[in-house]
C-alpha cells in the first residue's frame, strides 16, 4: 500500500488518543493525520462526555506526538482577542495549526482580522479551512449558517497574499460551487494548498469537473474526515481518478504523502 498522511482527520469521542483509529492507520500505512477541532457549542459530541474536541486532540497528539499533529478550532465571530487567546492557549500545548468554520458567521478576508494572522505567523502555524456546504447544527437549528459568508478559498486571498509564509488548505476542495477559487489561488500562491475530503473535495472528481486535470500537483492533499477501514479502497480510487487526470505516479505519491510530509514537517 503507498504510504499515505491524512491532512483531514477529528477527535472521535470514545476512542480515548484515537488508539482504535491508530490500529485502522497502521493497517492502512496511514503514517501520520492532522486532527481538527470542532465549534464547540454545534458539533460537540455527546461521546466525549463534557470534554471539547480541541482538548481531545490535544490529548491525542501528546500520547502519539510522530502520528498525530493537532489543529485548534477557533470562531473569529466570538471576538479577536478571544481567538488570539485560544490560538495562545492550544499553541503552548503544541497545535500546529489552527481549524475555521467560517460558516458559522464570520468573513476571514476582512481587515479587522489581522491581529489574527500576525499572531498564526508569529507561531508558524497553517490555516485549514472548512469549505462549502456544512451541516446543521443539531443543538441549534437557529444558529446563522451561510455558504456565502466566508467558507470559500477567495475569501482568504487577501490574508494569504499578506502572509505568504502561512499555509492555507482549502478543505473540500474549496467546496462543490466553489472549486474553481481552488483552482485559481493554488495555482497563484505558493501557501494554497487544498485537499480531497468527501464530499465536495470528493465529488467534483467525481463529476470530472472542468480544470481537474490542471491541477498543481505539489498543491493536492489527501483527506478523509477519519474514512477508516475504506483507506484500502480508497487509495486504489484516488490512484486510478488521478492517473486518469494525467498525474504520474510520483504526482500521486506526493499527493497521498510528500506534499503534506513538507507542510507538517516531516522529514524522511
Ligand atoms: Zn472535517
Amino acid at each position: 500500500m503507498i504510504r499515505k498522511i491524512d491532512i483531514h482527520l477529528h477527535p472521535m469521542g470514545g476512542d480515548t488518543n484515537m488508539e482504535k483509529y491508530l490500529r485502522i492507520m497502521d493497517k492502512h500505512n496511514v503514517e501520520a493525520g492532522l486532527l481538527h477541532g470542532l465549534e464547540e457549542e454545534g458539533w460537540e459530541r455527546p461521546e466525549f462526555k463534557g470534554e471539547t474536541a480541541n482538548d481531545a486532540l490535544v490529548k491525542a497528539v501528546k500520547a502519539h506526538p510522530k502520528r498525530f499533529y493537532g489543529s485548534v478550532c477557533v470562531n473569529f465571530s466570538k471576538g479577536i482577542e478571544k481567538t488570539i487567546d485560544t490560538i495562545k492557549k492550544y499553541g503552548d500545548q503544541g497545535c500546529i495549526g489552527i481549524k475555521l468554520f467560517p460558516n458559522c458567521g464570520f468573513d476571514p478576508n476582512e481587515d479587522k482580522y489581522e491581529p489574527i494572522w500576525l499572531e498564526v505567523e508569529k507561531r508558524k502555524m497553517l490555516v485549514f479551512s472548512h469549505c462549502g456546504w456544512l451541516l446543521d447544527n443539531d443543538k441549534n437549528p437557529a444558529m446563522r449558517i451561510s455558504s456565502l459568508d466566508g467558507a470559500s478559498p477567495f475569501h482568504f486571498e487577501v490574508p494569504a497574499r499578506r502572509h505568504p509564509k502561512i499555509n492555507f488548505i482549502f478543505a473540500h476542495f474549496g467546496g462543490g460551487a466553489t472549486y474553481l477559487e481552488t483552482l485559481v489561488l493554488t495555482s497563484r500562491l505558493k501557501n494554497a494548498f487544498a485537499d480531497t475530503c468527501p464530499g465536495w473535495g470528493r465529488w467534483v472528481f467525481e463529476q470530472n469537473m472542468p480544470g481537474l486535470s490542471a491541477m498543481f500537483r505539489n498543491k493536492l492533499l489527501y483527506g478523509t474526515d477519519n474514512i477508516g477501514e475504506v483507506y484500502g479502497l480508497d487509495e486504489t480510487w484516488w490512484t486510478n481518478k488521478l492517473t486518469s487526470l494525467g498525474f504520474t505516479l510520483q504526482d500521486i505519491h506526493m499527493y497521498f504523502y510528500e506534499n503534506s510530509a513538507k507542510i507538517l514537517g516531516i522529514v524522511n
